[in-house]
């Protein structure tokens, strides 16, 4: 056996810099072994891209393939015991040997590979035939046809052995200087790729393990919550969630010190993985709040059953440095079974209300296990309207009423406001109460790609017979970031052969505060397709003038606030004064809201107003009515 220095990643680092030819594709011709190994970017690349382990080691040993004519290649890494190789890669060995070598003890005389990851230094057997060190490996060496190997450890932090490189041929042979060289890069490659998966790896767990106590975190829960729910969906089996809080933290960590609170949440950790597993079903939460999941109940009974005795678990004195401490827990429990499918809600909806059930129980001081409770829940309200809201989109129980908006010179109906209304088998809601919802919950590109086309699709029937009318349509400030949005306009004008100027789009001024810089191109694109854009409540949000200059908007309309007050009000006249002088200058359209009154309409024509809205000409009805 010849005996070399093994490779160490600094030193390959500095021969990575020699500069080499780009290697062949595997229709050119190889060259002659003295080309080396030169594809670093493109194993770089891989890793970069996150291709698994086996997948890199498996491209590094065919480019080691490609140089060296004859040879098959091996990776083998070290077992975390630092005792043991695994194969990592090893395509053109039969499986027969590979699965021999698989597990292999390192050590002196044990082959090529063993040898070199245990004396941490190149092993050349150039005949396996005549070499002592092969003595327990021959047999499987030759009926596999290997005749000669040549190994190279590769290192990783602190010198530590990942693994071994190693090329085997059918006939004896020696290494020539530039083959070695060759073997030395595609091991430091593979020091890359196994450090880099390591890395991943620890990241990947310290992602998913609360770092104090070791136990899965949230994200493993809601995980878990996922498969429980497709369950649920699927078989109906209802399954529970319990938020526990450990109280009386602070008096020990102000008394006894951080350290003390840590170890007694570590008890509290190894109490319930004791209960639960460590199957990712219970975890840590944050701070003092941890949570576990129960799946496959057989009655919502077990679920209390379950928190009891938890309860009682954790009731047990704990040890932590000599003291005996007690703490209490409070719990929130919350049962669901097919229903948590049931329409668009956030991912952990189980946990949150989980936690609305513990921060009650918490509230009403004496109770120890708090159950869920929808009717004491605010955010209820939002999750149930959501999913009928939902509903209502499909089915079509939303509609539009139609409010004029005329000029005031003659009370002619200048265009439509259309207004969305929502027919429930319990009544109308107003938009008032629906469209938040639908924002909070993500419907509201839905719920506006359907107005726009209902309100298009009704103008051009108006169109149609005769009318001259153009509508307006409100959009909210979270469509904008639809960068779809301008396009999905302009195919509706194509689609209903609409002149496109006799279609507004409505925007609020929040607009103006939250808009991104994708909000605002969209709205400039819905512009460039040749709609008006009217900036909808001036006055009301937070925006000055100033804000406009930002935007070129074609009309401006005055909040009906301005208008209710501007008999009595002197600050709400002067407002009008000044936004109706400045929207003149800058060649806007304005229009003033919620003119109830005769003498309202004939001020504000006075003060040059030009278009107004309200009860006074009409109030939104489902068909046009100048
Ligand atoms: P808005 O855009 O300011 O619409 C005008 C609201 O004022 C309408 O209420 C209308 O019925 C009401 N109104 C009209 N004239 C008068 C009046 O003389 N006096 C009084 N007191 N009120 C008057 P509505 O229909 O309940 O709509 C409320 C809000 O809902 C709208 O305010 C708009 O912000 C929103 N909304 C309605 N439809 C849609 C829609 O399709 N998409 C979005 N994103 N929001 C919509
Ligand atoms: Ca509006
Ligand atoms: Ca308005």
């Amino acid at each position: 056996m010849a005996e070399l220095s093994g490779v160490e990643p600094d030193e390959a680092a500095a021969a990575d810099a020699r500069g080499c030819p780009v290697l062949p594709s595997p229709q050119e011709p190889a060259p002659g072994p003295s080309t080396r190994l030169c594809t670093h970017s493109d194993i770089l690349n891989l890793i970069v891209q996150n291709a698994s382990l086996p997948d890199i080691l498996q491209v590094i040993t065919a480019l080691v393939e490609r140089e060296i004519s004859g040879a098959r290649a091996s990776i083998l890494l070290l077992d975390e015991d630092g005792l043991h190789l695994q194969v990592g890669a090893g395509p053109s060995l039969p499986a027969e040997y590979n699965t021999a070598i698989g597990g292999a003890l390192i050590g002196p005389n044990t082959g090529a590979c063993g040898t070199a990851a245990y004396e941490k230094r190149v092993v050349i057997t150039a005949s396996i035939a005549d070499d002592p060190a092969w003595d327990a490996w021959r047999p499987a060496a030759e009926a596999a046809r290997l005749a000669a190997c040549w190994s190279t450890p590769f290192l990783g932090l602190h010198n530590r052995v990942l693994g071994t490189f190693a090329v085997y041929f059918d006939h004896p042979r020696d290494p020539q200087e530039s083959e070695l060289a060759l073997l030395h890069d595609a091991g430091y490659l593979a020091a890359v790729a196994v450090q880099h998966d390591h890395v991943r790896r620890l990241l990947r767990e310290t992602a998913r393990t609360n770092p104090l106590t070791g136990m899965p975190n949230r994200i493993v829960l809601i995980e878990q919550l996922r498969a429980a729910e497709a369950d649920a969906a699927e078989t109906g089996q209802r399954f529970a969630v319990i938020q526990i809080g450990v109280d009386g933290m602070a008096p020990i960590n102000e008394s006894l010190g951080l350290s003390v609170g840590d170890a007694v949440l570590r008890i509290v950790a190894e109490r319930l993985t004791a209960l639960f597993g460590d199957s990712g079903h219970a975890a840590h939460l944050w701070g003092c709040d941890f949570a576990v999941l129960v799946d496959a109940l057989g009655s919502d009974d077990e679920a209390l059953a379950v928190a009891e005795k938890l309860r009682d678990a954790l009731a047990e004195p704990l040890e932590v440095e000599g003291m005996s401490l007690v703490v209490g827990v409070i719990m929130g429990l919350a049962v669901y079974g097919r229903e948590v499918l049931d329409g668009p809600r956030p991912i952990d909806e189980p946990l949150r209300t989980a936690n609305v059930a513990m921060e009650r129980a918490k509230a009403g001081g004496n109770q120890q296990i708090g159950v869920y409770d929808a009717k004491s829940d605010p955010g209820a309200d939002v999750i149930l309207l959501g999913h009928a809201l939902r509903r209502g989109i499909d089915e079509e129980e939303l509609t539009l009423a139609y409010q004029p908006v005329v000029t005031l010179a003659e009370d002619r109906v200048d265009h439509y406001e259309a207004l969305l209304r929502w027919n429930t088998a319990q009544g109308i809601v107003p938009p008032d109460s629906f469209v938040p919802v639908a924002e909070q919950t993500g419907l509201v590109g839905d719920m506006g790609r359907y107005a726009l086309r209902r309100a298009l699709a009704e103008l051009a029937l108006w169109r149609a017979r005769g009318e001259q009318a153009g509508v307006s349509v409100n959009l909210s400030v979270r469509q904008l970031s639809d960068e779809r949005l301008p396009d999905v306009i302009a195919e509706l004008i194509a689609e209903y052969a609409l002149p496109a100027e006799c279609v507004t789009l409505e925007v609020t001024e929040g607009v103006m505060l939250t808009t991104s810089a994708v909000g605002w191109d969209v709205l400039n694109r819905i512009r460039d397709v040749g709609a008006r854009i009217s900036l909808d409540d001036f006055g009301t949000g937070f925006s000055q003038i100033n804000y406009l200059r930002r935007f070129r908007f074609d009309e401006l309309k005055i909040d009906r606030t301005f208008v209710r007050d501007m008999d009595h009000d002197v600050a709400a006249r002067a407002i009008i004064v000044g936004v109706i002088a400045f929207a003149r200058e800058a060649g806007m359209t304005i229009v003033a809201e919620g003119i109830e009154h005769r003498r309202q309409a004939d001020w504000l024509r006075e003060l040059g107003c030009t278009h107004g809205q309200g009860y006074l000409f009409g109030a939104a009805r489902p068909e046009p009515t100048g």
